[in-house]
């Protein structure tokens, strides 16, 4: 699976519905291992550093949705979640005051940053939080290097010809992507894939996108080099699931951020977009919402409803997404 944040997220708990959950640490013995493996490959490119602390929105996303421990109104950070570290930080005039920095998350952050400062990768403090979340997932993030999106725009309060780069999150949640916008770039060194994330593209049997942010999500995923290559590769079925509903988004800002790139915000442009594996392309599936209609030479194209209201749902979309390729699912869904 690759992922993003939300959407990525409430896939994966359909997927782990349909497969059961991959146990964490892996069982010794290999007669006790796992049916099915779930491996989700998670867009790092919104990671930040901020106050001293290492944030990993989407990489938390899943942990604590899969966990149990996500804000189900939000969707975004712990529930029961207070505020006031942001408080006194904004006290103090520190900066950036715009982030959503809540005291519960602020302790996985600063258990984060503690491990990578020890020298581990964020590898491996993905799995040592996910001991705690328990997520039935492996999670991998897509790279262990600097690879941050970074959004180019008009100097905000500067002169209408002046053009900056301005980290993904001050774009998204500072601006709510209200300003106006050139591109997306990703910033950081020569990134390469993470560890474990090759190999679990060339192993799978099936290779799903989530429904996922095209641009910010699957494609700053997408972005590192020696992805593409291994997802062009592999002997799995790689099958898309669209994003949009009858040519919307349903929540987020997949549009904001197509529109940017000059794809329209529609399950034809977006499978144009990703292109077919028998070309030049990243799908050989593109399973749409019912009523919405997509036509392109190599990829197939299959329909299903798309909205991820629970788990048991999301599994048929997971079901359908995998019979357009020829994979069978198990039954217990269907
Ligand atoms: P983010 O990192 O939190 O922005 O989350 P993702 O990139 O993983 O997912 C955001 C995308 O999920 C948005 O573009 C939404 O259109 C899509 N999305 C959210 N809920 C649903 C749903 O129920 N069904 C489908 N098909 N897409 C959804
Ligand atoms: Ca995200």
């Amino acid at each position: 699976m690759l992922v993003g944040g939300v959407g990525g997220a409430r896939f994966l708990l359909g997927v782990r519905e349909l497969l059961g959950a991959t146990p964490f640490p892996p069982p010794d013995s290999e007669s006790h291992a796992a049916a099915h493996e779930i491996t989700a490959i998670v867009n790092v490119g919104d990671d930040a550093w901020m106050h001293g602390v290492r944030i990993c929105p989407d990489l938390d996303t899943c942990m604590y949705t899969l966990g149990g421990g996500i804000d189900a109104e939000r969707a975004w950070g712990r529930q029961g979640e207070t505020w006031h570290a942001k408080e006194e930080l904004a006290a103090y005039g520190a900066d950036p005051d715009w982030f959503g920095l809540g005291d519960r998350d602020l302790a996985t952050h600063l258990i984060r940053t503690q491990i990578l400062e020890a020298g581990f990768r964020l590898a491996d403090v993905t799995a040592a939080l996910s001991k705690r979340w328990q997520p039935g997932v492996r999670l991998l993030p897509a790279t262990e290097d600097r690879h941050e999106t970074h959004v180019v725009v008009t100097k905000p309060g500067g002169d209408d010809d002046e053009q900056v780069a301005i980290h993904f999150q001050e774009w998204w949640v500072r601006h709510r992507a209200q300003i106006p916008t050139f591109g997306f770039a990703q910033v950081g060194s020569e990134a390469k894939p993470g560890p474990g994330v090759v190999d679990a593209i060339a192993d799978a049997d099936l290779v799903l996108f989530a429904p996922s942010n095209p641009v910010v999500s699957i494609g700053a995923i997408m972005s590192v080099p020696g992805l593409r290559a291994a997802l062009r590769n592999t002997a799995a079925p790689v099958v898309g699931i669209s994003p949009v509903i009858d040519n919307k988004p349903l929540r987020g800002m997949a549009d904001e951020c197509l529109t940017v790139i000059g794809v329209e915000t529609t399950a034809q442009a977006i499978a144009e977009h990703y292109g077919a594996r028998s070309g030049n392309g990243l799908i050989d599936g593109w399973l749409i919402a019912d009523g919405d209609s997509a036509q392109v030479d190599g990829i197939a194209i299959g329909t299903a409803p798309l909205l991820m209201t629970d788990p048991a749902t999301t599994a048929k979309m997971v079901v359908a997404a995998a019979e357009l390729v020829g994979v069978t699912m198990p039954e217990t869904i269907q």
